[in-house]
């Protein structure tokens, strides 16, 4: 059954496009097509190159929200950012100005994530990024590197988030200056990883924080369960309303291609119990989700009962 459902899959993988407006991942091949799912006892199913790399883009936003809160507490980063869906597109700067007091909607669109990247350890730019790395690195086992002509290609080009980070400044919603926030949030965005990585992340916040493999605790239990609720809801951007419905499942896309889920409990063919999932495939919807690789997961999830809901 999986591999039916792998090979439906592909089929959708020419129908989306790569990021046209980062322009060197518009020259990503979009018939790449890799899943990885780990359960609780270290069985795998992959399919396709799962370690190849790709640039995280957003899906660093769930990760840059987990080390902020697991350095600040919750509390204080909800603070500084709200948890309410937007039904907006990802980089949208409209709230920031027509609501008071300009507060970031949530962490999984640029606005709030600019903000929490802002909040995060270490005195430069760099700083930030290498601790954002090795959190991951303890997760997944590997090393990160910023994919340096991605970033290149982004900063140069960012003048949205630009805009926004201006926005945040100018209401007291940036915890350091612009233009190092600025660097640090792309250079997060461009971090490489591999759709094996991606599941582990997913088994770490399928085990609410505690990585069922070694049972380290990487983050709280609270912030597992708030992240959970971010991802539901805001994680597949202006669609993450639909995809809650069609799939229920706790999940992040970036526009690079990559999606992060995590189920809780769950059985899937030889799989059993926590699972992490992660997919690649770099076409992308004019939303910014990966086709074929929604597509994957919604088959997944109807096959196998795997919503929440
Ligand atoms: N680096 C991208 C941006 O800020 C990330 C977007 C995404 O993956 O949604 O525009």
């Amino acid at each position: 059954m999986l591999e039916q459902i792998t090979n439906e899959a592909k089929t959708y993988t020419k129908e989306g496009k790569p990021a046209f407006y980062i322009p060197v991942l518009a020259l990503q091949s979009v018939e790449q097509f890799a899943a990885c799912i780990v359960d609780e006892n270290g069985n795998y199913f992959e399919v396709g190159n799962t370690d190849e790399l790709f640039t995280l883009q957003s899906i660093s936003k769930v990760i840059n929200f987990m080390v902020a809160c697991e350095y600040h507490g919750l509390q204080f980063v909800l603070d500084k950012v709200d948890v309410e869906p937007t039904g907006d597109p990802f980089n949208s700067i409209i709230r920031l100005e027509s609501t008071a007091p300009g507060k970031p909607f949530n962490p999984m669109i640029n606005a709030g994530a600019i903000t929490v990247v802002s909040m995060l350890p270490g005195k430069t730019a760099k700083d930030r990024v290498a601790y954002v790395a090795d959190f991951l690195s303890r997760i997944t086992g590997s090393t990160h590197q910023v994919n340096e002509a991605v970033y290149c290609s982004e900063i140069e080009t960012t003048h949205r988030n630009r805009a926004i980070a201006h926005y945040l400044k100018a209401n007291d919603y940036l915890l350091c200056d612009v233009e190092e926030t600025l660097e640090a949030y792309i250079r997060l965005c461009s971090l490489e990883v591999s759709t094996k990585d991606i599941a582990k992340i997913g088994l770490m916040l399928a085990g609410n924080g505690a990585y069922p493999l070694t049972d380290e605790e990487f983050i709280t239990r609270n912030t597992a369960k708030v992240t959970k609720a971010l991802m539901t809801t805001c994680g597949l951007y202006n669609a993450s309303g639909k995809y809650a419905a069609s799939i229920g499942i706790p999940m992040k896309s970036g526009v690079s291609g990559g999606v992060l889920c995590t189920v809780s409990k769950g059985r899937v063919e030889h799989l059993e119990g926590k699972l992490g999932i992660g997919v690649f495939s770099p076409g992308i919807d004019d939303i910014g989700n990966s086709v074929a690789g929604m597509k994957f997961i919604e088959r997944l999830s109807q096959t196998y009962d795997l919503s929440i809901f």
